[in-house]
């Protein structure tokens, strides 16, 4: 049996490549897309899809959930978009599985309420990347022996949020087997401000941005006489895809929210 699914931000650079891979995988089966353009069409009169997606678009959320008897809402937007979406579809009873960064703990904690209230399955994932999250979880296990780390995460330059989530994240886990500590020389001096990057915990992240890059990251650890980098590179967005579908899958089988693809692997 399908798995119905409805994809908002249909026209963005994750959107899109989900679309791509919704539409040829056989158990899933994409309704209607959500956009705050072209309400009315469909995704065969837009430029960049095919003529064959005759796939209705929406401006309305209402109208689309009361439309199409969805399983699955997959959110690719903006922060406060998606939270409304997030919300909206939980209370129509349908599952959101979300890309959307950038939701407050706030709204998290207002978010796995409503799931659990709903008894229906949501899942956000600041990281679809089933790479980066193997990234992180190695990156825990070799803090136990390396206490000296820095992280230095390289986005496209369009981000606007630095650190990025997943160096915050990969900092929290490390933190939770690394003892507190200032790294580097006690007396260290930064001649040019912010030249030893942001602070977490003693520990050193640094964030790049530069056109041409995806999303990648190094965790470097050093220890006397070695060092050792855990380094993961997204090279297109199609490395998130497959978690993406593995979200589709899993959040049918839930009845409450779960935050981060971390917690499913
Ligand atoms: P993007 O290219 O800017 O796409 C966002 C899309 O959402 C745009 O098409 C935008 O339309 C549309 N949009 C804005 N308001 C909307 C509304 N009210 N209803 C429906 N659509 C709306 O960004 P992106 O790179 O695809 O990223 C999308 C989100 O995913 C971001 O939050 C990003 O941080 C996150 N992300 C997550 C992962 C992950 O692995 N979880 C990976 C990469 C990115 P306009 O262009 O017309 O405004």
């Amino acid at each position: 049996m399908s798995i119905n699914i409805i994809v908002a931000g249909p026209r963005g650079k994750m959107g899109h490549e989900a679309v791509q891979m919704i539409t040829k995988e056989e158990s899933f089966r994409l309704l209607a897309c959500l956009d705050h353009k072209y309400d009315g069409y469909k995704l065969s009169d837009l430029d960049d899809f095919s003529n064959d997606l005759q796939i209705p678009i929406y401006t309305d959320i209402e109208t689309c959930l009361n439309e199409h008897q969805a399983d699955v809402f997959v959110d690719l937007t903006t922060p406060e978009v998606g939270y409304k979406h997030t919300k909206i579809a939980l209370q129509h009873k349908v599952r959101p599985v979300v890309g959307t960064t950038g939701f407050t703990d706030e709204q998290l904690i207002e978010l796995n309420e409503l799931a659990k209230k709903q008894k229906r399955g949501c899942i956000i994932a600041p990281n679809f990347a089933i790479g980066a999250v193997l990234m992180m979880k190695f990156s825990k296990m070799a803090a136990e022996y390396f206490p000296n780390v820095e992280i230095l995460e390289k986005h496209h330059d369009q981000k606007l949020d630095a650190p990025s989530g997943t160096a915050k994240k990969t900092a929290e886990l490390i933190k939770e087997v690394r003892e507190s500590k200032k790294q580097g020389h006690p007396n260290e001096e930064e001649t040019i401000p912010g030249a030893r990057g942001a602070d977490m915990d003693g520990m050193r992240v640094h964030s790049m941005r530069l056109p041409g890059l995806v999303a990648h990251q190094e965790v470097i650890f050093g220890g006397a006489g070695q060092t050792l980098t855990i380094r993961h590179d997204s090279m297109n967005r199609a490395s998130f895809m497959d978690g993406i579908k593995e979200c589709v899958h899993r959040v049918m089988e839930l009845e409450e929210l779960i935050y981060g693809l971390e917690n499913l692997l």
